[in-house]
């Protein structure tokens, strides 16, 4: 720069080398002009314009100003005034850039000199957009996630936080305000069952910064959210804490429903073998029985007995195997009824006389009322099988005292009712044996897969109807079955 030639000798003169290699370092273009006219420029003025430095001495700098700012430029070298103003400069190849100046008079013996620093701007312009576009990034990505997120200076302030954060917590969004990571616990504390522990691990977090750590608090209103933390680094420093909290209730419960499955199809896979396994045994032994007694000598009547035996394994097995069937229909929404005309009466009546054998030999007394005939329009084979359920259970949780059954219209609906004297039904177990698989006792005392009443239920509520329970354990159980006269959707013909 030749600034020295024409300013204040003195002071320039004895440290023009410093003043020289100063201007030479800088990155910001530097130049002096007189009333516009370029004297001298350093040479990051001349790259970021494009030019050769020595080339833009005695030109003008409105040269150097796009053509929309030269009024603008000259107005402000004009005002003599220390300036600092943004414009569109022009480069050698006529792209524009946006710029920043520095300006301020000099008072030089020959006259007044204008300093000028110019900064190109156009590649923190880039910077300064790629970090909005960073941040808007990181704001939409913080404010999608499902996960709530707190982040806490080294000091304890709240840094950031995203909407989920305070829908979690349940935290109206001005006690955010300028809180402090004691403001947000404090706040939040009390909706935790164990608040006390919770402090305890932040406290412990928070002597070491450096560790990281995840744990589930529970909610008092029931809710399961894991908390993970880790610190926040630049490189090797922590500059505070990343906290996130992930609301898991939902697949906790899924866990716990999908491990209870689990066991109840290992007990019931247990179970099924052995009920599956008990007639087969004792068919096997009738079958033997009947080999053995072909010759002559065979009493009669023990050939018969065998026999009757035999009949009875069979069907037991068939109706374990068609309650299983039934099971997989239902699940499957595949359970349709066949529907005609359908007197309760003789449903009732035609399953004790089936039970008749049975009742004979434990000598169970069974008593039907049935003052009328209730003819519905009804699946008469589903509706034996409900009756077949009923008095089978009956007679098996009986203790042999008497059964009554029920027939009978109520309301406009046709009643069915099996009463029993036997064991009962523990109150809390009595909406649970309507379950698949579900029993209240044990399969060592009472034979059973846990599906008559589940079945049972289905095929009522496929009609329509209702089954009720009324129960004293230890006193007997009363099992009432209520039907439409007609299946809701079918037309009477
Ligand atoms: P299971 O084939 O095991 O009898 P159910 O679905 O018919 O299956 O019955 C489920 C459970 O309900 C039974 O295991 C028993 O604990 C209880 N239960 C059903 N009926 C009676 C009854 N009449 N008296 C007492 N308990 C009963």
């Amino acid at each position: 720069m030749g600034a020295g030639d024409k300013g204040d000798g003195e002071t320039i003169g004895r440290d023009e080398e410093v003043l020289r290699a100063i201007c030479d370092v800088s990155n910001e273009g530097i130049m002096i002009h007189d009333g516009g006219v370029i004297l001298s420029c350093n040479a990051a003025l001349g790259v970021m314009f494009g030019y050769e430095p020595e080339s833009l001495k005695g030109r003008s700098v409105l040269e150097l100003a796009a053509p929309d700012y030269q009024d603008f430029v000259r107005a402000n070298y004009e005002s003599k005034l220390p300036l600092t103003y943004l414009v569109w400069g022009t480069r050698s190849n006529g792209t524009r850039f946006r710029a920043e100046i520095r300006a301020r008079t000099l008072s030089a013996p020959s006259g007044e000199l204008r300093v000028a620093v110019i900064r190109d701007l156009s590649g923190s312009d880039a910077a300064a957009g790629e970090r909005a576009t960073t941040v808007s990034l990181l704001r939409a990505t913080l404010d999608s996630t499902t996960d709530g997120i707190l982040v806490v200076d080294i000091a304890g302030l709240v840094t950031l936080y995203n909407e989920r954060f305070l829908k979690l917590w349940k935290i109206p969004i001005d006690k955010m305000a300028a809180a402090t990571d004691v403001d947000a616990m404090k706040f939040v504390a009390q909706q935790l069952i164990d608040p006390a522990s919770f402090f305890s691990r932040v406290s412990a977090l928070y002597h070491a910064p450096e560790t990281e750590s995840i744990d589930t608090l529970e909610f008092t209103d029931g809710r399961l959210v894991e908390r993970y933390s880790r610190p926040q680094r630049i490189g090797d420093r922590i500059i505070g804490r990343v906290w996130s909290f992930r609301d898991v209730t939902a697949q906790r419960r899924a866990e716990h429903t999908l491990e209870l499955a689990v066991q109840m199809r290992d007990e019931f896979l247990g179970i099924a073998s052995h009920e599956l396994f008990t007639p087969i045994t004792s068919l096997a032994v009738a079958i033997r029985g009947l080999r053995d007694s072909t010759d002559a000598t065979t009493d009669e009547a023990l050939r018969t007995r065998l026999f009757r035996n035999a009949e009875r394994q069979v069907a037991r097995l068939a109706r374990l195997v068609q309650e299983l069937l039934d099971v997989t229909r239902i699940d499957g929404g595949r359970m349709g009824l066949i529907i005609d005309d359908v007197d309760l009466c003789e449903v009732a009546r035609d399953v004790l006389e089936r039970f008749a054998p049975e009742l004979q030999r434990d000598q169970i007394e069974a008593h039907l009322s049935a003052d009328q005939p209730v003819v519905g329009r009804w699946d008469r084979t589903r509706l034996e099988q409900v009756a077949t359920n009923l008095v089978g259970n009956a007679i098996k949780f009986g203790r042999g005292r008497p059964i009554h059954l029920t027939v009978s219209l109520v309301d406009g609906r046709g009643e069915l009712a099996v009463r029993d004297q036997g064991i009962g039904i523990a109150h809390d177990q009595q909406t649970l044996i309507f379950e698949r698989f579900q029993r209240a006792v044990s399969s060592r005392h009472f034979a059973g897969l846990g599906l008559g009443l589940y079945i049972t239920r289905q095929i009522v509520e496929s009609h329509g109807g209702t089954l009720r329970l009324q129960s004293v354990e230890g006193e007997g159980s009363s099992f009432t079955v209520r039907l439409p006269m007609c299946v809701p959707g079918e037309v009477r013909p």
